[in-house]
């Protein structure tokens, strides 16, 4: 044989083994092991005991109470924060919810916490033996509108499917668990993008919702799936969700944790994620992602936790855990850096970018700072925004310190400390294990409406949020032969904010009114102006009306876009209706002129 022979079939081998070692990567890649047989292989792995036959203990609060806990200063909640598994803090009762075992019982008792029992949050505790089925079900076990992850992120890869101009997933990093098993367990994150993706030459607002970071805050990853599910069925036939997707692009990750969501499918309180390596035994160890941030980590006294089984531990080092690199790089992908590098920099007033964080409970919405009540550099216009969105589910807005519990580490701090963006937590509804009851009436619309004004106030968040809205807003009619008008009607707003008494953002008189048609005023080149339908602009809501005429349009749909001034000069965000535009009457297609009479000539 000769020597080049000898090389080409060496050569030969090499090849093959290398794509026998690419097809076996690409199977892996493939295949993810769920339900009993992941348990088994995290158990072999020695990441995670397999849970016991008995589902019924394989819960983390087997005999453990749900407690109010009287607390003297910050440094008794400090102290409770360490030993026990908090809930929620009223500082201005000078108390916090959590839940209890019997040994902490007996702590609390010793350490002169006076403490009583919640009997409905503890009735309300997750049954373990209701957790027979595993994670491979569609929803959680007792909870029928909360998707599993792996429903969640199949049902993302079928919009994406279904609405390839709009929609894109993204895998963004993996899981702790994905990283520890090649890939055999554990997940992608995943981020799915809307937005039209044939409109790209101008500059469109960016909107990030991420959830579930903490996985047993349930409520969370359904609200920002929905919001994906409402805003794709609505384009084309809602023309406010319309131009939302034509004007922004919205990034939704609705499991940023998903591994400890696994644990929650399996009746366990999951908060952390399932780093396995840092000395605390399984259920209780993990890092606590909303404190492993790179803004500010490990900043202030009692912001965080060094203890490993504590549920607020901050993890070994500034996002050491992957889950915190992915969801950090995405963001520093999505946004432009728009704050200088000092903490007192304000971002500037026309910073492009809205990130929100979904956690629960509390009804609550913070602002920036969430690791001090010193007044963030932006405080005033994130403060004002904060109160529109807390508008829809009259949510208390707040420093977090201020009405909870201050902490470091955040993710909604890193998104405004590092990036400038517009930030901010959600502590939805009244519970982590919210019922679907609860969540239907209660919790899905208001949010909803929520998310759509961040989408609204995306592209401008420091400045939209300081002009009125535009609500009720109807073209009469909406189907119009050309040469005829169309009338317009709306009203204008400046009182849709959150709060109370001293608590409350200033509402102006409504100044003006203007809509354009096909583009928005900050793209539009021509306005036409609406007038109070009363006579006089002399309050912060009034009744809009205007004439379009439809002259010279050629037939087709039209967008309209009506935005209003208060007298203060700031515009708010649009809201669009659409018209369609016909050709002429022929003899063939009567049109009856009696119906189409516009009932306003000007
Ligand atoms: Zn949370």
């Amino acid at each position: 044989m000769s020597v080049k022979r000898a090389v080409a079939q060496v050569v030969g081998w090499i090849g093959g083994l290398c794509l026998l070692g690419a097809l076996l990567f690409f199977a892996v890649q493939q295949f993810n092991l769920a339900g009993p047989a992941r348990n088994i292989l995290l158990d072999v792995a020695g990441i995670a005991p397999s849970p016991v036959e008995d589902p019924c203990l394989q819960n983390n609060v087997a005999g453990a109470i749900v407690a109010r806990i009287d607390y003297n200063d910050a440094e008794a909640l400090h102290t409770l924060f360490e030993q026990v598994d908090v809930w929620h803090v009223d500082p201005e009762q000078l108390n916090a919810v959590a839940l209890v075992s019997p040994a902490q019982q007996q702590w609390l008792t010793d350490g002169g916490f006076p403490f009583s029992e919640e009997t409905e949050r503890t009735a309300d505790l997750p049954n373990p033996c209701a957790f027979q089925t595993l994670a491979d079900n569609n929803a959680i076990p007792g909870y029928a509108c909360y998707r599993t992850v792996t429903k969640t992120h199949s049902d993302l890869e079928s919009l994406a499917e279904q609405y390839p101009d709009l929609a894109e997933l993204n895998d963004i990093g993996n899981s702790w668990y994905k990283i520890r098993t090649w890939g055999l367990a554990g997940f992608d994150i995943q981020a799915l993008v809307l937005t039209n993706r044939q409109s790209t030459d101008f500059e469109k607002g960016e909107l990030v919702v991420m959830a579930a970071q903490h996985p047993r805050e349930m409520a969370t990853a359904e609200v920002a799936t929905r919001f994906a599910d409402m805003l794709l069925e609505g384009y084309g036939t809602d023309p406010d969700l319309t131009w939302l997707l034509d004007y922004n692009r919205i990034h939704i990750i609705p499991q940023a944790n998903p591994d400890g969501r696994t644990w929650v499918e399996q009746g366990y309180l999951w908060r952390k994620n399932t780093n396995s390596t840092n000395g605390c035994e399984f259920p209780r160890s993990g890092v606590d992602l909303n404190r492993n941030g790179s803004f500010l980590w490990n900043h202030c006294q009692g912001c965080s936790s060094s203890d490993i089984c504590s549920v607020f531990y901050r993890g070994e080092s500034a996002a050491s855990e992957p889950e915190t690199r992915a969801i950090e790089a995405y963001l520093s992908t999505v946004f432009a850096d728009q704050r200088g590098e000092g903490y007192n920099d304000p971002a500037p007033e026309d910073t492009n970018g809205v990130f929100i964080s979904l956690h629960s409970y509390g009804r609550l919405l913070f602002y920036p700072w969430e690791h001090s009540s010193t007044p963030a550099p932006n405080q005033d216009e994130l403060r004002r925004l904060g109160r529109k969105l807390g508008y829809f589910p009259d949510y208390r807005v707040c420093n977090p310190e201020l009405c909870m519990y201050r902490f470091d580490g955040s993710t909604t701090d890193y998104a405004y400390g590092t990036l400038g963006v517009a930030s901010y937590t959600y502590e939805l509804g009244t519970a982590f294990f919210q019922s679907c009851s609860y969540f239907d009436e209660s919790i899905l619309d208001p949010i909803l409406e929520s998310l759509v004004y961040a989408a609204k106030a995306a592209r401008r968040p420091y400045q939209l949020p300081a002009g009125p809205d535009v609500t009720d807003a109807v073209a009469d009619p909406a189907r119009v032969p050309i040469g005829m008008a169309v009338t317009l009607s709306a009203t204008a707003d400046d009182t849709r904010s959150a709060g109370s008494g001293s608590d409350t953002e200033p509402s102006q008189p409504i100044s003006a009114a203007r809509f354009s048609i096909d583009a928005p005023s900050w793209l539009a080149t021509t306005f036409e102006t609406l007038q109070p339908l009363d006579g006089d602009y002399d309050s912060s809501l009034e009744s809009l009306t205007g004439a379009l005429d439809t002259t010279g349009l050629q037939p087709g749909a039209y967008t309209i876009f009506l935005e209003a001034q208060d007298s203060d000069g700031n515009w708010g965000p649009p809201t669009a209706l659409s018209i369609e535009v016909v050709a002429p009457a022929t003899e063939r297609t009567p049109i009856q002129h009696k119906l189409y009479l516009p009932r306003v000539w000007h």
